[in-house]
């Protein structure tokens, strides 16, 4: 047996065909191909859930019964594996307290620094922790923030409470809550608050008052009487925010107001902790540095003691430097990063491992990358190869392909069309190969030379948020526009940030999640489900509601889902297969219901593409044509919205909103997740928007994209406070010839 190659024979899980592959260990193997190939059904669904499994085997029963079953992935052999640690694009999300500084643990060793040769002497580390009560601010505890109900939010001065003054949902007129104020006898409902006197507004906000008796239609109740604010504190603000939906989290933050702390101003330390310094510097301040600022500054610390502290430090920093994130500082919240810095964020906690004979999975790690910091991200991925790590890497891009040590392009379509490896082998070979990959790295677009001409012009007017430098731009009406700039340049803060919010009617396009409830899918995302259950309905002359998720029809273990999905605090959530079901979703009674003879179950696992050979309801196909149009022709009608990525939720929502016209569309890097040939279609997406009468404005690194603008505004020239400017404005032709533009430079090169 040869030990230096993982080997799978059979691989069979989604639409794999029986694929049998050797992946040479301790080396960097990318995997390629068009979108719904089957990538992720080799990398993921096969070799890390075969790797979490076998890992968990190791465990004793005690631990492996209160962990869920996992069933072994659908092939024939896997052989070789070894720990297997996937870094992926999901954001870092967590509380406020926790920051990059927390996560990556370089706040921790700051404040051993500090405690060992900060002046005046402060006491052990823990003082310098704001997770720590000896630390940790009294008047925040820790968090930086104060948050507080903004009364001006919460109520309505120009309406009296019969009308509705409180605008909080849960205290609508005639409700529970309601009725605490209303009927207190403390109020005249009739009266505009903005008519209250002094008192009366105290009582209402403040006021505590025992023993009021107010009437309902269930009788007179007695009871104390608690102010508004105090109420909504207690209620709202005190809880867990953890215990409560996203949703129920985001209605009560549209009432919030946010402000830094006024004894800590933000830094979330007691004075104790702020007092103690390194060459002047407090760890607050040095927090708040960016990442290059502070590796100047502590390089800078003399200190024989500290040496080796200090060079810990420094090789972290520098690790954040080598993955392009120099423009963070310690204390951002990991919570306002985005997908690609977190995923870069999680990668410095491993370079930092010294195990090796790991198994690294990476999914699309070039997103959110300028193509000039390409280079680094590969440099690290050739870090972690030289360790004695296996590198497996889902990409996209040409530049990360170029340091493979095997590619596996998978193929030769999507889905069914899918699931067989169309090449194997090292990058030049790849390029000489006849498939899709090979072709389209062979082709180059070229600058788009007849640009649209704009109809008119917004203009973003001295915006300063974050890193902007007091930045007035115009956005044309009517083309489309693409903004570039490295990673930090401050894309996102000016287009989310500065533009968005005088903009209110623009259709956002981002990668975050779909659908709020766990049933969502793309049948019951766009509407098709209730067609669907019709034509059950009508074919076996039954109640529709016989085939809804939340009918009695529905399997009751797993609603309708055919599978279970079990959260776990530190890994990945875990899907298996309804015991009770067996993954069909509904009753026995409900499954001998047929349409031409396919039962509901039968439908919802059919891909866009086959249900738009099944069906042939006008409408029912015009849906379908827009999934197949953005890209997701190979998604089931009943795959969770769940389990679908970043890229994928994106291009969903791209397809529930393509038939507006005279819209302003804002979308973040849509090529996220897209392989080069999928890419043009959704550039002829874009491309039909804007011949449609709408405004286009995309934030993208893709070269291809950049050259078929109609209008580019280029952001640096570095990232953080190096950035925030307009280095670039113009046509992409323009672009090209632009020296002082980096994005420009990569165009040239990209043409030669
Ligand atoms: P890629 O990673 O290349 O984009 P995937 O491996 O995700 O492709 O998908 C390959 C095929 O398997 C697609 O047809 C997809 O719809 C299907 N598939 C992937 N995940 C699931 C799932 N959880 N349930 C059902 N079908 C799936
Ligand atoms: P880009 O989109 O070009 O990658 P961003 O707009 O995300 O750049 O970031 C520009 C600068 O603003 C960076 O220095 C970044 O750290 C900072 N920044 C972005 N978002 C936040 C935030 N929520 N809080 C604090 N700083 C932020
Ligand atoms: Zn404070
Ligand atoms: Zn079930």
């Amino acid at each position: 047996m040869n030990v230096h190659d993982i080997v799978i024979e059979g691989a069979r899980e989604n639409n794999l065909k029986n694929v049998n592959i050797r992946i040479p260990k301790r080396k960097i193997t990318i995997f390629t191909g068009v979108s719904g190939s089957g990538k992720s059904s080799l990398v993921f669904d096969t070799i890390s859930a075969e790797a979490q499994r076998q890992l968990n085997e190791t465990f004793s029963a005690f631990i492996r019964n209160r962990l869920p079953r996992f069933s072994q992935p659908d092939t024939d052999l896997i052989q070789n594996l070894s720990t297997a640690v996937v870094i992926d694009q999901k954001r870092l999300g967590g509380n406020s307290r926790s920051t990059v500084g927390t996560i990556t643990d370089i706040y921790a060793m700051l404040r051993l620094l500090f405690s060992r040769i900060g002046k005046p002497f402060a006491g052990n580390s823990h003082v310098f922790s704001f997770n720590d009560p000896a630390g940790m601010c009294p008047e925040c505890s820790g968090v930086g923030q104060v948050v507080q109900f903004d009364v001006d939010k919460l109520l309505d001065r120009s309406k009296s409470l019969n009308e509705g003054a409180i605008l909080f949902p849960a205290f609508k007129v005639g409700s529970w809550l309601w009725n605490t104020y209303a009927h207190s006898g403390l109020f005249d409902n009739d009266k505009r608050l903005a008519d209250y006197t002094p008192e009366e507004w105290d009582v209402l906000l403040h006021g505590k008052e025992s023993k009021i008796v107010y009437h309902t239609k269930g009788g007179a109740i007695e009871s104390d009487y608690e102010g508004l604010l105090p109420k909504f504190t207690r209620l709202y603000l005190k809880r867990d925010s953890s215990e409560m939906s996203e949703a129920k989290r985001e209605s009560i933050d549209r009432f919030l107001s946010y402000s830094d702390c006024s004894l800590c101003g933000g830094s979330r330390l007691n004075q104790e902790a702020l007092g103690c310094r390194i060459n002047g510097y407090n760890i607050a301040q040095c927090a708040a540095m960016e990442i290059g600022e502070l590796i100047r500054m502590i390089g800078a610390i003399r200190d024989p003691v500290a040496g080796p502290m200090i060079d810990g430090i420094l090789t972290r920093l520098n690790h954040l430097v080598s993955i392009g994130l120099e423009y963070l500082s310690l204390d951002r919240q990991t919570a306002t990063l985005s997908g690609g810095e977190s995923q870069r964020i999680k990668m410095v906690r491993h370079l930092s491992s010294s195990l090796t004979d790991m198994i690294y999975i990476f999914d699309e790690p070039s997103v959110g990358l300028h193509p000039r910091d390409v280079h680094r991200l590969n440099g690290m991925l050739c870090q972690l190869r030289d360790k004695g790590n296996t590198v497996l890497v889902v990409e996209h891009d040409r530049e990360v392909m170029e340091i493979a040590d095997y590619i596996i392009d998978v193929g030769p379509h999507a889905g069914t069309r899918g699931g067989e490896i169309v090449y194997e082998g090292d990058f030049a070979g790849l390029l000489r190969a006849d498939t899709l990959t090979g072709r389209y790295l062979k082709q180059s677009l070229p600058l788009k030379t007849s640009t649209r001409a704009p109809m008119d012009w917004m203009t973003v007017t001295s915006a300063k948020l974050h890193n902007l430098k007091d930045v007035t731009v115009d956005i044309p009406v009517g083309v489309l526009t693409v903004v570039t700039g490295v990673a930090g340049s401050g894309k996102s803060t000016l287009i989310n940030g500065a533009f968005l919010p005088s903009h209110p009617e623009s259709i956002v396009i981002d990668q975050s999640a779909v659908g709020t409830s766990i049933r969502s899918n793309p049948a019951t995302y766009t509407g098709m489900m209730d067609e669907i259950r019709r034509l059950f309905a009508a074919a076996n002359k039954v109640s529709a509601s016989l085939f809804s998720f939340n009918s009695k029809g529905a399997c009751s273990n797993c609603q309708g889902l055919g599978m279970i999905y079990t959260d776990l605090a530190f890994l990945e959530p875990i899907r298996t297969t309804c015991e009770i079901c067996a993954g069909r979703r509904f009753s026995d009674e409900v499954l001998k219901y047929k349409l031409n003879g396919k039962s509901i179950s039968d439908v919802l696992a059919m891909t866009v593409r086959e249900a738009s050979e099944f069906f042939s309801r006008k409408e029912l196909l015009r849906q379908l044509q827009t999934l197949e149009d953005v890209g997701l022709g190979y998604v089931t009608l009943g795959q969770p919205l769940s389990t679908l990525s970043g890229g994928e939720c994106q291009r969903i929502k791209l397809a529930g909103e393509l038939h507006k016209e005279g819209s302003l569309y804002i979308m973040d890097e849509p090529t996220t997740g897209l392989h080069m040939s999928d890419i043009s279609r959704l550039m002829d997406i874009m491309n039909r928007l804007v011949d449609g009468g709408n405004t286009v404005v995309v934030i993208e690194h893709n070269l291809d994209v950049i050259k078929s603008a109609d209008w580019i505004i280029d952001m640096g020239p570095e990232g953080g406070h190096r950035g925030g400017r307009i280095v670039f404005e113009g046509t992409p032709v323009q672009l090209a010839a632009a020296e002082h533009s980096i994005t420009g430079a990569y165009l040239r090169k990209a043409e030669t």
